[in-house]
């Protein structure tokens, strides 16, 4: 029997950025937000979303929480305030946008997510883009950006883009890694065998492209539920003499419903 070489080619690291700049405030004003810290609101603890309620933390697994960067001022962690949070999905190539809203429906079943028509529905919630190559390796990445509502309150918008030119599959794999650091796992798992690795790889096995990247594991919900678990100011309302501190009011803007 004829015996032939299977090649498998590494063919580079598949990184994903995590673009944390949009932090409520930036560096400049941290001396002045120092000065306002006693009108704070306190962080509280939310009620849990109904699929990670119902999840039970699997103490076998384990979690990556302290990889986990709380977002918020005082340390606090960013989360999502209200559901079924609104996601609009770039539609101009059909088949791509159903093999994302594949990603978003199996978040779903932890935190309710609702696929939008108009961008600006999901002011108050993920947008995801098809982008050319953003860098080496890069196969997606997520930004969040916090800003007050009208009434005040602390609203989060999250944009993600997927780079174009992977396979379909690659597609959901990307997008469901990505949709992870939107719903508020903002760090990776040191541990290759989770969703939320930072360094996942495209293997080439003969001509075919592949990258290795699982579902969500129970390491991945065992961290999300420690991180929907911690008080946190999403929703919270600032007073205004805050607001006006960090100028990012955007009184064109309801809250939302
Ligand atoms: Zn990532």
């Amino acid at each position: 029997m004829a015996w032939r070489r299977r090649h498998v080619l590494q063919l580079g690291v598949i990184a994903c950025a995590m673009l944390l700049a949009l932090a409520v405030g930036g560096v400049g004003s941290l001396a002045q937000a120092q000065r306002s810290l006693e009108e704070l609101p306190q962080p509280v603890r939310l009620k849990l979303p109904p699929g990670l309620a119902r999840y039970t933390y699997d103490k076998s697994a384990g979690d990556y929480f302290e990889e986990i960067e709380p977002l918020l001022p005082g340390g606090a962690y960013a989360q999502w305030a209200f559901y079924p949070v609104p996601v609009y999905i770039q539609g101009d190539h059909p088949q791509w946008k159903t093999f994302v809203e594949q990603a978003v429906k199996e978040w779903s079943a932890y935190i309710p997510m609702r696929v939008v028509a108009k961008e600006e529905e999901a002011l108050y919630g993920m947008s995801i883009y098809r982008v050319p190559g953003i860098g080496d390796g890069i196969a997606g990445a997520a930004r969040p950006e916090f800003f007050f509502a009208a009434d005040g309150s602390l609203q989060q918008r999250v944009r993600i883009v997927i780079v174009e030119g992977q396979g379909l599959a690659e597609v959901t794999a990307v997008a469901r890694h990505e949709i992870g650091h939107g719903l508020g796992l903002w760090g990776h798992s040191p541990n290759p065998r989770d969703l939320m690795y930072g360094g996942h790889h495209a293997e080439a096995t003969g001509n075919r492209r592949l990258l290795r990247v699982p579902t969500i594991t129970k390491r991945d919900l065992n961290t999300l539920k420690r991180v929907y678990e911690q008080p946190t100011l999403m929703g919270q309302v600032f007073p205004e003499s805050y607001r006006r501190l960090f100028g990012q009011v955007r009184e064109e803007i309801p809250a939302p419903g």
